[in-house]
């Protein structure tokens, strides 16, 4: 026989905001699917009306173009299971609950809000006393009759266990005796968010369930609902916690004080989509041979569920800067541009400046976009800096020094025939040679004066290069100023 296609589906909820926890379980169903052919769909569940925000499914669409997560059925391009979003299969669900009524599996709770109420103060921790669960059937014509409203509840076995083995954190076993007599349909006629996602699941033909491990203690619920339909259980794979290092060292669950957690803030605060999906498609699974750079082509061949670890996994924002600063370093100029353009433009405006130079001194150092502008301020307006940044001992730079050397450069510069690179280069480099001084002790005092500040991207000779001959010597001439030269 042939084997059954895998098929997994996504099933956020639209609630306005993709968390990278959201994300990785997207992108582990993605690749669940894709690594054995299979299927991804894309569900919507949005039968929380309280909770929906608008937009938010464009959001979701948004997220996954950009991830580069494609489904193959979905609400946009339809499929053989649709529909696809759960409030247009809202009349599916009661026909279900009815059947499991007509078998005995199911019953019609009649309670009132009151009296749950009473029993939920009365009994600490009890639940539901399953008052419903054997009315005799003249009651139930009789309630019906009058048209009291009513809940679908699922018969909970009383006695045993039920035992489920997920596909990262082994077998689990519930008491059944812990376990409330489940609403499957509100009063409303609308399902339970835990019914319809088994009667989805089952019904689209979803072979693996995808989700994090919060879901775990509602498992057994959801198993006993297909033993009572008597469907196929899909297999579990529950993702492990993703948790954030505190001030102090611990760590807890990832929220917003560990730094963005959504993937718009993300990519917002200068990481790139592909190294974000790097970085979360490492977070809780671990290669065979710990690569770490993979393209969503290679994670498609390479994933393997039994590298998902159950133990939590930590955001490290410092090892997803490593991943993003591989990716720009990986990029050709012209892409590398593209990328930090909008950056450019916070500095620059839409001044044309020489970006293919930027590239040169930037791609290997960057790590975040958002630090560019920082990086390049300096260039769009000399900072106010103090003359004692022309003091380096490394350098051998006082300011005794500084003042003769920096007068040297410039009469040298100044004198050139051509501003570019290589002839700035070599008049600096000659100067030392000829004043017999280390290269750093004239590069020092040229660097601060073009940028007035220590820390650079690219050393004195590219910044007098972009800077320009007018600029550059204008700058010089302040910095032998300030140091009284
Ligand atoms: N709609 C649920 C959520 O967004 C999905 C849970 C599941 O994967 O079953 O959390």
């Amino acid at each position: 026989m042939a084997e059954k296609t895998v098929r997994t589906r996504y099933a956020p909820s639209p609630t306005g905001f993709m968390h990278v926890g959201n994300l990785r379980t997207a992108l582990y169903e993605y690749l669940v699917a894709k690594s054995q052919n299979g299927k991804f769909v894309l569900r919507i569940e949005d039968t929380d009306r309280e909770r929906l925000v608008e937009g938010a499914v464009d959001v979701i669409y948004d997220t996954m173009k950009l991830a580069g997560l494609k489904h193959d059925e979905g609400p946009d391009i339809g499929g053989d299971f649709g529909p696809y979003v759960q409030s247009e299969r809202k009349d599916m669900y009661l026909p279900y609950a009815e059947q499991l009524i007509k078998e005995g599996k199911a019953y019609r709770c009649f309670c009132t809000k009151e009296r749950l109420e009473k029993l939920q103060e009365d009994s600490v921790g009890g639940g539901y006393d399953r008052h419903c669960r054997n009315l005799p059937q003249e009651e139930i014509d009789r309630l019906l009759a009058e048209g009291i409203p009513y809940v679908i509840r699922q018969k909970m076995p009383i006695e045993g266990s039920t035992t489920f083995t997920d596909a990262v954190f082994g077998e689990i076993t519930v008491e059944n005796s812990e376990l409330q007599d489940q609403i499957l349909i509100k009063t409303d006629g609308y399902p339970t968010y835990n019914f319809a996602n088994v009667i989805d699941d089952h019904t689209m033909g979803i072979t693996h369930v995808v989700r994090g491990c919060e879901y775990l203690s509602s498992t057994p619920k959801y198993n006993l609902l297909y033993e009572a339909f008597g469907w196929e259980i899909p297999t579990y794979i529950h993702l492990p916690l993703i948790m954030g290092k505190d001030a102090d060292g611990n760590v807890s669950k990832l929220s917003k004080r560990h730094g963005a957690t959504g993937f718009y803030d993300l990519i917002n605060e200068g990481y790139l989509p592909q190294a974000i999906i790097n970085y979360i498609a490492l977070l809780g699974w671990c290669p065979k041979d710990n690569q770490e750079i993979f393209t969503l082509a290679e994670l498609e061949k390479e994933f393997d569920v039994s590298g998902i670890s159950k133990s939590p996994s930590i955001f490290d924002y410092d090892k997803l800067s490593w991943f993003n600063g591989e990716y720009l370093k990986a990029m050709t100029p012209e892409e590398f541009t593209d990328v930090c353009m909008p950056y450019y433009k916070k500095v620059f405006g839409d001044r044309e400046m020489p970006f293919e130079k930027f590239a040169e001194i930037l791609q290997k150092r960057t790590t975040k976009l958002t630090d560019i502008p920082e990086m390049l301020g300096f260039f769009a307006e000399l900072p106010e800096y103090d003359k004692e940044l022309f003091v380096n001992k490394k350098s051998k730079t006082n300011l005794e020094n500084a003042p003769v050397v920096l007068r040297e450069a410039y009469e040298r510069l100044k004198a050139l025939p051509t501003w570019d690179n290589t002839s700035i280069h070599d008049c600096l480099i000659n100067m030392a040679v000829e004043k017999e001084l280390k290269n750093g002790t004239v590069m020092w005092p040229v660097r601060i004066a073009a940028a007035g500040k220590t820390v650079t991207p690219g050393g004195a000779v590219e910044i007098l290069d972009i800077l320009g001959r007018e600029e550059s010597l204008r700058r010089l001439e302040i910095g032998l100023e300030k140091l009284g030269a």
